[in-house]
């Protein structure tokens, strides 16, 4: 079989470099999804799933094909119905996008807005939750948008003691930090960031009474309660699954099990601290200043510099680097997600000086 000999390094936000070993667990006889067999494996993946996650003695974990925007879709759409009122962190694009499922759902919501780049006004927070008394909150736990975290342990103290049961988008989180469903109720991700597996799959996982209660959907595809008490019952999902994506995801689950969760973290923290350090001794503004995560950082280019010509000059020596306006200043994406180490950072740190070198004139 093709050994993977071509390394490319992707330091956009996901889909994350994976390991060989990931990619050929993607091919395998031919099997028809409803047989046993394959129930099996997917029962297996979302046992394995809810095992990065503490507390999960009476969850569940409900697998979607599709990309995470769906199980986010499908979250809010099913738990929210026309006597609940929702609440939602926006500060970045996938708090934006929430507002926007919201929207297009026509759930009865109220917005929190906050910075992209500052830490959110948690006492603000207390306040706006104890006035507008929501029964849900959802926000993104680290908004990729920038790097920032939205602290689940404090927001936690302050939803908790009013009864509001917190709905967190982890896609970028899930399988790098540890999550604890005594913080949070609803913990949302995909196969394809930090659990180092393949495009196509995303979950939720929450306590059983809170899937079993998410009936409202109005939609056939994105009705979580259905999905939930479907697989419970035949483990199987309603729809085809994404077969190979699946196989893939039962690989990725049993090396981070290998790697160990905290050991994970441990990789990402190095490489973004050496990226960071590197990108601050190259005279870069890197954000968040503060309550940045171990997983992304926000560059600013630096004046006269074309976003464009360093992508290409990156991508010519295997780096591929992300755009990313942010409340309209010029920067690029660097997450340090995936099956690379702190050591991709310092080739990448050359690269980029070279890059200043040969284009200073
Ligand atoms: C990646 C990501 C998503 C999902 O995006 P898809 O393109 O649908 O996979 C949602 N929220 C956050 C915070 C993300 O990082």
């Amino acid at each position: 079989m093709k050994d993977f000999k071509q390394r490319n390094i992707l330091l956009n936000p996901g889909p994350a470099c994976i390991s060989s070993r990931v990619k050929k667990a993607q091919i395998i006889p031919d099997i028809c999804p409803r047989e046993r067999e394959f129930g099996d494996v997917m029962e297996r993946v979302s046992k394995g799933l809810l095992g990065f996650v503490k507390n999960t003695n009476n969850a569940s974990c409900v697998l979607f094909g599709g990309s995470g925007t769906l199980a986010v879709e499908a979250a809010l759409s099913s738990l929210v119905s026309s006597k609940h009122k929702l609440a939602i962190i926006n500060n970045g694009a996938y708090g934006e996008r929430m507002c926007e499922i919201a929207r297009l759902h026509d759930l009865n919501f109220i917005e929190f807005r906050s910075d992209v780049l500052e830490l959110i006004d948690y006492d603000g927070l207390l306040g706006f939750l104890q006035k507008e008394r929501p029964d849900f909150l959802a926000l993104v736990h680290s908004e990729t948008t920038s790097g920032l975290i939205n602290d689940l342990k404090i927001i936690s103290k302050l939803a908790k003691p009013l009864g509001i049961k917190i709905i967190a988008d982890c896609m970028s989180s899930y399988a790098c930090y540890e999550l604890d469903l005594k913080e949070v109720d609803m913990i949302i991700a995909s196969s394809n960031k930090n659990i180092q597996g393949m495009a196509g799959v995303s979950f939720v996982i929450a306590n059983d009474d809170l899937l079993e209660g998410a009936k409202y959907a109005k939609s056939l595809y994105l009705d979580l309660a259905s999905q939930y008490k479907y697989f419970k019952k035949n483990h199987q999902m309603r729809f085809t699954p994404p077969v190979q994506t699946i196989y893939a995801l039962d690989e990725a689950i049993r090396e981070l099990e290998e790697e160990g969760l905290e050991n994970r973290y441990k990789r990402y923290e190095e490489s973004n601290q050496v990226l960071r350090e590197g990108l601050l001794s190259l005279g870069f503004e890197v954000y968040p200043k503060n309550g940045a995560g171990v997983i992304i950082s926000a560059v600013m280019l630096k004046d006269g510099m074309d976003f464009d010509k360093l992508h290409d000059y990156c991508k010519d020596r295997g780096f591929t680097i992300y755009p990313g306006k942010i409340a309209g200043l010029d920067m690029f994406r660097i997450a340090n997600i995936g099956m690379i180490d702190s050591w991709d950072m310092r080739l990448f740190l050359e690269i980029l000086k070279e890059f200043e070198r040969d284009f200073k004139s």
